[in-house]
């Protein structure tokens, strides 16, 4: 039913008042950017020291909470705790960014999975380093009862095994999951934010600044983070992701002077066309590696945001996860750079070994480079992200 006009009016100013009153706004030094379009959370203090490169240690597909009930299952996580504390102890970033798929939420009877997502940043927070998270298609999906668990006549048990409250009847949501891992954030390390509201179901949606270490200079680099959906709805960038980061890119950054760099989980179709089909054919300047087939999973709909992206001189490169076996850079349209991540996780699909996709961002002289660090300390697949 259509409802009248001065309905729509009073649910603008109300959402605009309960907005207010979450916190919206913070981020006063970008006074440019409509109120309604910026997120909430923390996006303070990522800042490059002087003469010392910035380095982001990327960690995808992470899998927390697969099987739990298992005696296997949660020997993977742990062994997840060891990859990315062997990342962080040799490249001590300044920033890790959780690529999505953080956690197996079909897999978990629990009604707060909030207590994995928990467990999966703490090699971050015990090192006191500031972290981003994005959604994957796992994170929010609804459980899935195991075949095992159901009664001959196909009826699920009212206390799932290995619970002490019941079974959950839905998952942990995304907003949920956010908000949880920001209350919980200790000193603020948490960057993460929620997204507009506009852009619900996404979530993942905001940009953090890297800060010069000159105040008195524009920043060294903006890090756009977008929810690629997946889990409790299609896996899609929407028209109004696109419109939102047209908006909030054009206030930031009207120039294009300053370097951008792209995070979500699904890749687009995009990297389907610049696709290498098996690791014998990759040749640069495409690095990388695929240890499955070569195959890439790609979001259903994009709508127009790789164009976008791609005539955006100012964009250097799009990250992403979610096809566990592929850790290859190559270069798309008009040279964007197209990479995947390292799964670095012992959950999800993949007998390979794992490593985490090192971002590294140097300011003077301004250059973007990148590279795969493996659990065991080898490094490989070093690229340079500049665009010709
Ligand atoms: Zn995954």
């Amino acid at each position: 039913m259509k409802k009248p006009p001065t309905f729509q009016i009073f649910t603008v100013l109300l959402s605009l008042l309960l907005i207010s009153a979450a916190g919206i706004g913070r981020e006063r030094s970008i006074p440019t950017v409509p109120r309604l379009l910026q997120a909430v959370g923390n996006s303070n203090n990522l800042q490059v020291r002087k003469g010392t490169p910035f380095k982001i240690a990327i960690f995808a597909d992470l899998h927390f909470g697969e099987d739990p009930w298992t005696d296997w299952a949660p020997r993977q996580d742990v062994n997840s705790l060891k990859v990315m504390s062997s990342v962080l102890d040799a490249e001590t970033p300044g920033l890790v960014v959780y690529l999505g798929d953080v956690i197996t939420a079909n897999n978990l009877a629990t009604h707060n999975a909030s207590l994995y997502w928990d467990k999966a940043i703490s090699p971050a927070r015990d090192r006191n380093i500031p972290w981003a998270t994005v959604f994957g298609n796992h994170d929010d999906a609804k459980f899935e009862w195991p075949k095992a668990w159901l009664s001959p006549s196909g009826v699920p048990p009212t206390r799932c095994p290995g619970t002490t409250s019941g079974c959950p009847s839905r998952g942990t949501t995304r907003v949920e999951l956010v908000q949880g891992e920001i209350k919980a954030s200790v000193k603020g390390l948490s960057r993460t934010m929620m997204g507009p509201n506009q852009l619900l179901p996404s979530v993942s949606n905001y940009v953090l600044p890297l800060k010069s270490s000159d105040p008195s200079k524009p920043a060294v680099a903006l890090l756009y983070f977008l929810d690629s959906g997946g889990g409790s709805y299609p896996s899609v960038i929407s028209n109004a992701q696109v419109e939102w980061f047209k908006t909030v890119s054009n206030a930031r950054n009207p120039d294009l002077r300053i370097p951008e760099l792209i995070f979500w989980h699904i890749p687009s179709k995009a990297y389907e066309k610049v696709a290498p089909p098996t690791d014998d054919e990759i040749s640069k300047p495409c690095v990388g590696s695929i240890t499955f087939d070569g195959k890439v999973a790609t979001q259903d709909a994009e709508n127009g945001m790789m164009a976008v992206l791609e005539n955006r001189s100012s964009v250097k490169a799009v990250f992403v996860g979610h096809n566990h076996g592929l850790d290859w850079c190559c270069p798309g349209e008009k040279n964007l750079w197209l990479c995947f991540a390292r799964h670095t996780g012992y959950g999800g699909y993949g007998f390979w070994d794992r490593g985490a996709r090192i971002v590294e961002i140097t300011e003077t002289p301004l250059g973007i480079k990148s590279w795969i660090r493996m659990e065991d300390g080898f490094v490989h697949s070093e690229v340079n992200l500049s665009r010709a």
